[in-house]
C-alpha cells in the first residue's frame, strides 16, 4: 500500500517533469534530435497524468503539488545511507525507520522519502 502510493507519486513526478520539458524553449536543447511532441503525445500524457492523480489518496495529492511547486522537481527523494537525497541532511534515525513503514516526508525540505535498501 505504501509502495503502492509511492509508486503512484514518482510516476506522477516523471510525468510532470516530461510535461514541463515538454513546454520548454530548452527542450531542443536536451541533447536529443527531436521535434516538437504532436499534440496526440502531449494528449496522452496530459490524459495519463490526471488518471494517475485519481488514485493518489487526495491528501499526499495535495503535499505532492505542494512540494513540487517549491522545488519544481524531486519530489519523491531517496534516502542515501540516512541522508536525505533532497537536502542532503542527516536524517533523525526515527525518520529512517518511519520511512520504511510508512510514507513520511523530510522534516527539513518536506519531500517524500523513500528507501531502496
Ligand atoms: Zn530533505
Amino acid at each position: 500500500m505504501i509502495k503502492k502510493q509511492l509508486n503512484l507519486l514518482r510516476t506522477l513526478e516523471e510525468l510532470d517533469l516530461i510535461l514541463k520539458d515538454m513546454a520548454s524553449p530548452d527542450y531542443k536543447k536536451i541533447g536529443f534530435k527531436i521535434t516538437k511532441p504532436t499534440l496526440d503525445f502531449v494528449k496522452t500524457a496530459e490524459k495519463e497524468r490526471s488518471d494517475i492523480a485519481k488514485l493518489i489518496e487526495p491528501r499526499l495529492l495535495a503535499s505532492y503539488e505542494r512540494i513540487m511547486k517549491r522545488y519544481g522537481g524531486r519530489v519523491v527523494v531517496q534516502v542515501i545511507d540516512g541522508f536525505c537525497g533532497g537536502c542532503y541532511i542527516k536524517l533523525p534515525s526515527e525518520c529512517v525507520s518511519r520511512c520504511s513503514r510508512e510514507i513520511s516526508n523530510c522534516p527539513n525540505c518536506g519531500r517524500f522519502l523513500y528507501w531502496v535498501k
